[in-house]
């Protein structure tokens, strides 16, 4: 099994990729995120590069390899399927538990993962509604709308919240607007930075940036 610190920076990359698939990731972008100055971020890389999990172009930055992104997956699919354990069987908070994963993530076996997953029904998604990658590192990739963007009035499902501090998933959770739950986008007012939305007989306004982190899609069920 990789180190601990290999997993993390491997994970760190795949996330960056996403925000942008055409980019290089930035030394610095990934040095910030990993919380050490850019020089130590280089010298890992340089050895993840040694690996063969990643390519590292001196000027330009770096991107995994396949071998490199089959490992990052592997590390989320453990990530996801724990924080989903811990909230749907130990019962502890959705606010918790991505610091939780983020050590368990590196200390549960195959085994012990592989049996979380058939006894939680192999699920597809963790509590924030992030994708579980499967055991052979597939990731459904479903272009979601934000409250920012979504169509006015349809039926919307609130699929993802990705922005995942305690203090925001808390905030969602108070709003009732937690995956799942059945909306409609009442209106929208640009000029007042403002997003009406309307659940369960209620309406209330949310600022653009809160609703550019909560994620919906299309729905069957009426709001
Ligand atoms: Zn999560």
């Amino acid at each position: 099994m990789a180190s601990s610190t290999v997993e993390d920076y491997l994970k760190q990359l795949y996330l960056l990729q996403q925000q942008s698939p055409e980019h290089l990731v930035a030394m610095g972008k990934l040095a910030a995120l990993m919380g050490v100055v850019p020089g130590t971020a280089t010298s890992m890389v340089k050895t993840l590069a040694d690996s063969g999990l990643v390519s590292y172009e001196p000027r330009g930055g770096v991107r995994l390899t396949a071998g490199g992104e089959q490992l990052a997956l592997h590390v989320l699919r453990r990530h996801r399927l724990v924080e989903l354990f811990l909230v749907k069987v130990l019962d502890l908070d959705w606010s918790v538990v991505h610091e939780e994963a983020e050590e368990l993530e590196h200390s549960i076996s195959d085994r012990v993962l592989e049996r979380i997953d058939q006894v939680l029904g192999h699920p597809s998604v963790d509590p924030h509604g992030d994708p579980i990658p499967t055991a052979k590192g597939l990731v459904p990739d479903a272009f979601l709308h934000s409250l920012a963007d979504a169509p006015v009035g349809e039926a919307l499902r609130v699929a993802r919240v990705i922005d995942q501090e305690p203090e925001f998933l808390q905030f969602v959770e108070r709003c009732g607007l937690t995956p799942g739950i059945i909306l409609t986008v009442a209106s929208r007012e640009p000029q007042a930075d403002a997003v009406s939305v309307r659940t369960g007989g209620t309406t209330f306004t949310l600022g653009t940036s809160a609703a550019h982190k909560i994620l919906v899609e299309p729905s069957t069920d009426p709001a």
